[in-house]
């Protein structure tokens, strides 16, 4: 008897439809997959900067690097520039490379702090190649990933561009059509099939919920609880607007802070991506319109477009038959660009769960509990740049100097602060970046490791010395940003 295909159902065609879409279609065999949106609901259009895992989904997939930067008008990352973080006037660059050269017992850090001590001028940053790359607008790819980057992409193309992609599939259908419906089995309380406003009916095995938002089929349907995180992130509006660019490129993203929250600026190769989030309790609209107006450069291409959000995460991101993939699972603010990093793990980790022989409660328990451990990690990097800070001019950073954090992330800074550890779990994400932004936001740990002490003053300040100057050489043997774009993945936008 010939084994029946797995039907995967996928509602919602944002970045997160999409990513899912050609990952099932590509990477699972045997199955059928129907994507179904609707045109008349408009897309979230924003989530435009992202970080370096992005280059993995993509291998996995066997994407073209130069296509896709050609088709989504895209441009290098090799980190982010925090403006007026610590404090007004300040500004450091959270870069994605390593930061100079540890010893198996003490990160290199340590040595750093030793070199402070004996009079070293260098930043923490100036011993990452990408960060120095990054602050004089140089970028090129090198051999045996020498440099470490990610991309900016314009979201909506890169939609379009893998739907392109998706629809050469023969197992692989897209239908056009509002969702009226979610239908629920009576016995199992399992999604049997969604209804369309057009009456048509798509029945599945696995529903993935890519619906944004508006959580149809997780949140509507499965009534899954949203876990509200918004005492540790107030920020729950965002004001965005695209300009013509004004200068080429800069291989960064830009996050400016402001009195009542912060500014982002996002360079592709035809415009740039602007907004403002804030916390509606601190500003109104019209300020942060105003505010953002006033501080971006170039013609508006777009209206400024408002968008309101709840910062938390749902309790459980797989829930009976459904998974909740992008937005409908829940949202961290853009500080650290890490919602589309947010989606490839998760359907990655449904790959690697997949389902075979029907769906068990196992399963489903491993991957919630995975989710669970990766989206907190993040929001704990997140707050940090909120409370680490010297900043306390205005009510909305008084909130967060007082307010109390969890546990987790007040032992990380703790730890750090006495002695200059940042211990991460197993794959957790950001080793090099939670010491980049602690000390970009003004934490100096009190002590470094005396494994140290094992080399001589002048060992030490000839070691950072010549890390700094090979960075350095490093950084100017590249060509500038624009002109390796130019020639490696000029888009015709
Ligand atoms: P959406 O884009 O909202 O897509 C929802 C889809 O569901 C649409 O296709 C819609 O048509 C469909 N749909 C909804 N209801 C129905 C229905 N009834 N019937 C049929 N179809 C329906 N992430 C980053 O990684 N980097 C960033 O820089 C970044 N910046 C951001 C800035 C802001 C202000 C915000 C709010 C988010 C940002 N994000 C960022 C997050 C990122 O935008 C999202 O994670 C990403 O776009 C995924 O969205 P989505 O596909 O889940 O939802």
């Amino acid at each position: 008897m010939k084994e029946r295909k797995t039907k995967i159902v996928i509602a919602g065609g944002g970045t997160a439809g999409w990513m899912t879409a050609i990952a099932m279609t590509r990477l699972i065999k045997n199955t059928e997959v129907e994507l179904v949106e609707s045109d008349n609901i408009a897309t979230i259009g924003v989530g435009e900067a992202t970080i370096p895992t992005m280059q993995f989904f993509h291998e996995i997939l066997g994407i073209n690097e130069a296509e896709f930067l050609k088709a989504t008008g895209g441009t290098f990352k090799l980190g982010i520039s925090f403006e007026n973080w610590k404090e007004k006037g300040h500004k450091y660059i959270h870069a994605f490379g390593e930061t100079g050269k540890g010893c198996w017992a003490a990160d290199f850090q340590h040595f750093w702090l030793r070199g402070k001590l004996l009079g070293l001028k260098h930043q923490f940053g100036d011993f990452c190649v990408e960060q120095v790359a990054a602050k004089m607008g140089r970028f090129a790819k090198v051999k045996n990933k020498g440099i470490n980057f990610a991309y900016h992409i314009d979201a909506t193309k890169y939609a379009q561009y893998l739907r392109a992609l998706c629809e050469k599939n023969s197992s692989f259908s897209r239908i056009e059509g509002k969702i009226a419906k979610v239908n629920l089995s009576e016995n199992s309380g399992e999604i049997e099939s969604l209804s369309l406003e057009s009456g048509s009916t798509i029945s599945g095995d696995l529903f993935i919920d890519c619906t944004g938002q508006r959580a149809l089929l997780i949140g509507e349907a499965l009534n899954t609880p949203y876990e509200d995180w918004s005492q540790w992130l107030v920020n729950d509006t965002a004001i965005a607007v695209q300009t013509e660019s004004t200068e080429p490129a800069k291989p960064y993203t830009r996050s400016i802070a402001h009195d009542s929250g912060w500014q982002w600026k996002i360079p592709l190769q035809h415009r740039v991506g602007n907004g403002m989030i804030y916390s509606s309790q601190y500003m109104s609209d019209k300020d942060a319109e105003k505010r953002l107006l006033e501080n971006i450069q170039g013609k508006m291409v777009t209206t400024p477009k408002k968008i309101a959000f709840k910062t938390g995460t749902r309790t459980q991101h797989w829930n009976k038959n459904c998974v909740a993939i992008g937005l409908s699972s829940g949202f961290l603010e853009p500080l650290e660009s890490t919602s589309i990093h947010l989606i490839q793990r998760s359907i990655t980790r449904l790959l690697e769960l997949f389902p075979v022989n029907g769906i068990r409660g196992t399963d489903i328990d491993e991957y919630n509990q995975q989710t669970k451990v990766d989206i907190a990690s993040i929001r704990d990097f997140i707050i940090l740049h909120y409370v680490v800070t010297e900043r306390e001019d205005s009510p909305y950073w008084q909130y967060h100097k007082n307010m109390e954090i969890p546990e987790t992330l007040k032992h990380r800074i703790e730890l750090f602060q006495r002695s200059g550890h940042v211990c991460l779990k197993n794959d957790e994400l950001f080793e090099d970046s939670w010491m980049q932004v602690m000390i970009g936001q003004g934490l100096i740990p009190e002590n470094y490791h005396p494994i140290v002490d094992n080399m001589s003053d002048q060992e030490v300040t000839k070691f950072l010395n010549d890390m700094q100057q090979l960075e350095l050489k490093k950084a100017s043997s590249l060509p500038p940003h624009h002109a390796y774009i130019h020639q490696y993945c000029p888009s015709k936008h």
